[in-house]
This record gives structure tokens, sequence and C-alpha cells, in this order.
């Protein structure tokens, strides 16, 4: 058996104990078949393991398995291991997870450093009290009203999916379907199905604020999560046979280059001034919002998402057990400026993904910092390398350029 085959079945076998865990399959059903009639035990799992990151060690660079595809195989397995200790019973710190799972260290953030952040913005919202409720009570007047919906975050797609191909050639007979769900911890999800097709979730269970319109259809869509998979797919799995691509283990170093990659995507397909515009002629228009407030309520957005390191602040705290879920969701409210509701809906994220969390902002600055550092300020090099980051088995600590 072949080291990738080896790699598909450990994933499979951990995804019987862990429902969550399998995030995207479409190799050869009987691979499938095999895992579902037969559950391996935990122990066994992390045996099997062990004993195939040692081989892979071992294994002399070919052309056909280069270093940087065994470098990548053996930390997805490293992570892979933690994650069968954790089923097991191990109870890891949050940093200690996010090492193991994510390969990266997540910074530490104090209080006042987020008690800066929130008194910048006091200036710039208009009306006077405190910024939270402040901030909160503004942005409801930005939400898209329920009927709205599914035309903003077409329009959004739309726009998406031209600047990306403008740069990106996409494969043929890539497409991706919009559902509207209710009931879940996150506020999208892309569900890869294989053959360049994802099927992308929406949760409309809280309303929907405009901002999450482009972010969503970036993120999840065009040059986000649906492209990521695509080019996979195209490149690892078609053109060189590396069947490992075929499965998607979430909880795994490959989740902090998806989320990483899939937020710097917003930002690279629609930069600031683009995106007023956009938001402005289109979108705005689109939602029946008024076009006239685009660029003071980005302008506080842009502050906003500085405090976006609050949330992992709020999870450390929560999962190391220092405080509860309602102290946890009064620090979202007061440093992240979450809506009651939805910091309640970011409790139940911490619960199932844990220090998942730290991919999304972290990993976009790392993903961000290595594309800048690497194509400087030619946005078609951005692409460049964006483009070759989605196509390549590159892992988190390469990102930072610390030794994988
Ligand atoms: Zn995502």
């Amino acid at each position: 058996m072949n080291v990738a085959e080896s790699y598909v079945k450990l994933v499979l076998a951990v995804g019987r104990h862990d429902a969550d865990y399998v995030d995207a399959y479409y190799g050869p059903d009987e691979w499938k078949t095999e895992a579902e009639s037969a559950s391996v035990p935990l122990p066994e799992v992390e045996r099997r393991a062990s004993a195939l990151i040692a081989e892979i060690g071992d294994q002399p660079d070919t052309p056909h398995i280069p270093a940087s595809r065994r470098t990548f195989l053996c930390r997805q397995l490293e992570a892979l291991v933690a994650r069968v200790q954790m089923l097991r019973g191990t109870r890891f710190s949050f940093d200690e997870e996010a090492r193991a799972l994510y390969d990266v260290t997540p910074p530490i953030n104090t209080e006042p450093h987020f008690q800066d952040l929130v008194s910048r913005l006091d200036g710039a919202l208009p009306g006077h009290g405190p910024v939270p409720e402040r901030y909160v009570s503004y942005r409801n007047r930005f939400v898209i009203p329920a009927g709205r919906v599914d035309a903003v975050f077409q329009a959004a797609i739309a726009a998406g999916r031209e600047r990306t191909a403008r740069h990106i050639p996409l494969p043929p007979n890539e497409s991706f379907i919009v559902e509207y769900v209710t009931d879940k911890p996150w506020s999208g999800y892309n569900w890869y199905q294989g053959s360049c097709r994802s099927v992308i979730q929406v949760n409309t269970n809280l309303p929907i604020y405009i901002d999450r319109a482009v972010d969503l259809a970036c993120h999840e869509g065009y040059p986000g999560h649906h492209v990521y998979n695509a080019l996979l797919e195209q490149t690892l799995v078609r053109d060189r046979g590396w069947l490992e691509f075929t499965v998607y283990p979430l909880f795994s170093p490959q989740s902090l280059i998806a989320e990483g990659s899939a937020n710097y995507g917003i930002e690279l397909a629609l930069p600031g001034a683009e995106r007023n515009e956009f938001e402005r002629e289109v979108l705005f228009p689109v939602a029946g919002l008024p076009a006239s407030s685009v660029d003071e309520y980005y302008g506080v957005q842009t502050l906003v998402r500085e405090l976006s390191y609050a949330g992992n602040e709020a999870a450390r705290r929560y999962l190391d057990g220092e405080i509860d879920a309602d102290a946890a969701v009064q620090w979202l409210e007061r440093y992240a400026l979450m809506a009651p509701a939805l910091a309640r809906q970011r409790i139940r994220f911490f619960d199932k993904y844990r220090s998942y969390v730290i991919n999304y902002n972290l990993g976009q600055d790392l993903v961000r910092a290595y594309v800048e550092r690497a194509a400087g300020p030619s946005e078609d090099q951005r692409w460049a390398v964006f483009a070759e980051l989605l196509s390549s088995p590159l892992l988190p600590s390469s990102l930072s350029g610390d030794s994988a």
C-alpha cells in the first residue's frame, strides 16, 4: 500500500470516531466502504499513524514524492495523532492544541490592548454612549432584508468570480450551489463534493449584515474554499496523482491554509477602495440600503476587524477553563463587539471547533505576509503567488518561514 492510500484510510478511520473530522472526501469509493465496514479502534489508529510517519520519514526524496509532499503528509499525520489523543481524553491547553493541530503558535493579546482598540472606535461611530452597544445598534442599520439575501449573495458571488477568473484560470465545469440553512454554529460553510463542485451553505438564523455578503462570497466561493479545493483537485490529484488530497481532515494544518487563504482572498479580490465602489454601486442598491453610508460603514468595519483577535482570547480563556460561557459572551460583547445572540452562537462554535478559531485571523495574517513578501506590490504577482499557494502542499510553518 502506498503512503497516500494509508494516510487517506487513517483519516477516514478517525472519521468513524469524530463526525466533524472528515470535511470532504472524493477518493475511491471502496476506501470509504472499507472504512465504514470496520471501525479501527483509536489506539490502533494512533499506532498505525506513528508507524506511517516513521515510514515516510525514512523514504528518500523522489520526483513522485518530493520533500514538500513528505513533509506535508508527516505534519498532517502528527496532527491526526493529536486529534486521536484528544478523542481518547487528552486535554491540551488552547495553545498546545493550536500547535499540535494547526502548526502555529497563536499570539497572546492583553485586555488593555483591546480596550485601546475599542476606545479608538469612539470617535468613528455616530451617537453617544458605550461603544459596544452603539456599534451593535449602528450595525443593525445594515442588515440585508431577508427577501433580498439571495440576490445580494448572487451579486457578490458574481463579482468574486469575475475578479478571480481575471487572474486564475478556473477549472472547466467548476460550479457550486448555495443553500440557506438554520441552527448552525457557523455563518457559512463550503462542503466540497469533488469534480470541482461545492455546496455552500449560509446560516440564516441571525440577521445577515451587508459586509458579510462579499466576505462569505469570497471566503466560501471565489477565490476562497471553492477555488482552493478545485485547484488542489486539478493540480495535485488529477495532474500528479497525489490521492492524499482527496480527503480533507478538518482538524489539521491544512485548515490554517484553507481559512487563511479564504479570508485573505476577500481583500485580494476586492481591495479597500474597489470594494467600497462595488458596495456603493451594486450591493447596497440590491439590498435597498443607503449607498451614501458605504464609506462611513466600511471605515468603521476596518477598525472593528482589528478586534478579531479578541475572539481568540475569549476562546483561549473559555476553553482553558479560566472563564465560563457567560463570561466569554460578555467578553465577546465588550471586545469583539458582537450582538448578544451572535456571541452565544460563537460559544457554540468554540465548543465544537475549539482552537480552530485561530485559523481565520492568524491564518489570514500569515497568508497575507507570505504573499506580500513573495510578490511585492504588484497585484498580478500577488495573484500568481496566491494561486501557487492554493495549488501546493504548503504548511503553516512554511508560510511564516519557520522550519517545517
Ligand atoms: Zn472557511
